[in-house]
């Protein structure tokens, strides 16, 4: 979601569209995509699965299979993880020249733009997004952390260090070795991106294990890494559950590093589990992020900001500002002006054109988001837009739809404003000095990411600095630069993925003293 993409971000969300879908329009774009085989990629081909199992792949549209997937197991993983460590030790990738290890990502990056409209429309069918955001917006985003990760390799340098006597210190920057990825369901691509161009960059081999509701675009990535020059086993993807795939690659000995995208609670258990061969772990994790309004902002564009921060990609965004903290001199206006914009943002089908926001991604989401709503509701917050299901109004008795919802006067200690929904639901929050909104924006577990919106550049800094968040936005909301590092403060994890940082979480340094004499 760079500077561009995020601008048209804000225009998809609140503008007045149709609700129905004529069927015409539902078939045609699905109509020719091109899923990939229901098989593992591992060592550079399409693999079957030890099991030979396979799990279908939910259109949370319309709740039926559009395709399958491989069911892996343990053995699927030792395959994979002995084609990624026989790859990082034969030198193929590592030691590749490093203008030639760049243009490998550069290709990549091509790849993914020319096969776009495929790849939107995958990650579309499985996630329920809108074919605008994930073809406008979030795809090429992907090509463009493959670019940026391109630079790096030409540039990843060392250091010399000053030693005592007749001696020369150096500082080497080695790759760790083989990567464990896993990731969920809501950006499927776009976070496996942030994984995997930096760790190719480093010259690390990867196996990734995608959520096994969204594992498409994961596959294709994986493909495509092939035809843009990447030797077999140095990228491998193998699909299934949590529990068949994604535990057998935490615990495997020969696996150095695991990078983790997804909840607190599974977070936590990597952790766990990972002490055991002590492997290098980020997590990115879960967030419940402060969106602080102050009387003096820009009205309409904190309230465009307000609005895509809960309601993109339906509100199951990690750094969702689920939270809107409103100064009390403006909350009414505020609140009228994001009860508007709720109520004209269109729900639908996602590859119709004018749906804006799609239905959440399963049924567990479905029926959690729906618990949550009558939870606030009995928590005593006011409703003020939505809270209810859409299924029968929007697709005819079938799909997750949820209308876009928003609580207000919200006690900022209640269920509602505490924990992660990872739906379409706002909790607004009035308070009366900067200390106050401080003090309920640290009031939660979490810390992955905050706003501030005021014209008052003092007061933007110094929220800036005291907020304790991985990201703080000022007077802007879900922009993301393939530059700038992202993670949590707090239960939303450590490590930083993207930016230079990234470069650190997929290195290891290695100091060499020379003797002289
Ligand atoms: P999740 O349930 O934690 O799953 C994430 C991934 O972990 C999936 O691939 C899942 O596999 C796998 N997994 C589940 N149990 C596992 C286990 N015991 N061992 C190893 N892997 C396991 O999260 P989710 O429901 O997919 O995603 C939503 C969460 O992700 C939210 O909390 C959100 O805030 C967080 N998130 C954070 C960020 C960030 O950058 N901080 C970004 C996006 C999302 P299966 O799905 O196949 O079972
Ligand atoms: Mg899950």
């Amino acid at each position: 979601m760079g500077r561009e993409a995020s601008a048209s971000l804000f225009i998809t969300i609140g503008s007045e569209m149709p609700v129905q879908t004529p069927d015409s329009e539902k078939n045609s774009a699905a109509q020719n995509v091109e899923f990939p085989p229901p098989k593992h990629f591992i060592n550079g081909e399409w693999t079957n699965p030890d099991s030979g199992a396979v799990t279908d792949s939910i259109d949370p549209s319309n709740e039926t299979a559009h395709t399958q997937i491989a069911a892996g197991n343990e053995k699927d993983v030792d395959i994979a993880v002995q084609a990624a460590a026989a790859a990082f030790q034969s030198d193929s990738w590592r030691r590749m020249a490093p203008a030639k290890r760049a243009q490998v990502l550069w290709k990549m990056a091509e790849l993914i733009d020319t096969n776009r409209a495929n790849l939107a429309v995958c990650e579309s069918l499985d996630t329920g997004k809108t074919a605008f955001d994930a073809g406008k917006i979030e795809i090429p985003l992907v090509a463009e952390i493959f670019r940026y990760y391109a630079g790096w390799v030409t540039k990843a340098e060392g250091g010399v260090v000053p030693l005592p006597g007749n001696s020369l210190g150096l500082t080497l920057r080695e790759p760790v070795g083989v990567c464990g990825m896993i990731t969920p369901w809501n950006f499927p691509m776009l976070l496996a991106a942030w994984k995997v161009a930096p760790a190719l960059a480093c010259g690390n081999a990867i196996v990734l294990k995608p959520s096994e509701q969204t594992s498409l675009t994961s596959l294709w990535m994986a493909k495509i890494g092939q035809e843009a020059g990447l030797p077999p086993g140095v990228f491998n993807v193998v699909t299934g559950s949590g529990s068949g795939v994604g535990t057998p690659l935490v615990r495997h000995q020969e696996v150095q590093k695991i990078s983790f995208t997804g909840s607190t609670e599974v977070g936590r258990m990597i952790q766990r589990e990972s002490a055991e061969t002590l492997k290098r772990v980020t997590l990115e994790l879960g967030g419940k992020s402060p969106n602080i309004i102050f009387g003096d902002a820009d009205i309409p564009a904190a309230l465009r900001g307000a609005a895509s921060g809960i309601f993109y990609n339906k509100g199951e965004v990690c750094a969702a500002g689920s939270r809107l903290l409103v100064e009390r001199s403006i909350y009414e206006e505020v609140l009228e002006g994001i009860t508007a914009i709720a109520a004209k943002t269109t729900v639908g089908y996602p590859l119709a054109e004018g749906t804006r926001m799609g239905p959440v991604c399963n049924q567990d989401q479905y029926e959690g988001v729906l618990e949550w709503i009558r939870k606030g509701t009995e928590e005593g917050a006011r409703l003020i837009a939505g809270g209810q299901s859409l299924r029968n109004e929007v697709g005819g008795g079938k799909g997750f739809f949820i209308s876009p919802t928003v609580f207000a006067d919200v006690s900022p200690d209640s269920a509602i404003a505490q924990e992660e929904i990872f739906g379409p639901v706002l909790a607004v929050i009035p308070f009366d000095e900067p200390e106050d909104a401080l003090k309920i924006a640290h009031s939660t577990r979490y810390g992955l990411a905050a706003a501030v919106w005021t014209r008052d550049v003092g007061r933007a800094l110094s929220m800036a600095r005291d907020l304790r968040a991985g990201t703080v936005w000022i007077n802007a909301y879900n922009l993301y630069d393939p530059g700038l590092p992202f993670g949590g403060f707090g239960e939303s994890g450590f490590g930083r993925d993207l930016g230079k940082d990234a470069l650190a979480a997929y290195t290891e340094t290695k100091s060499v003293w020379v003797n002289l004499d």
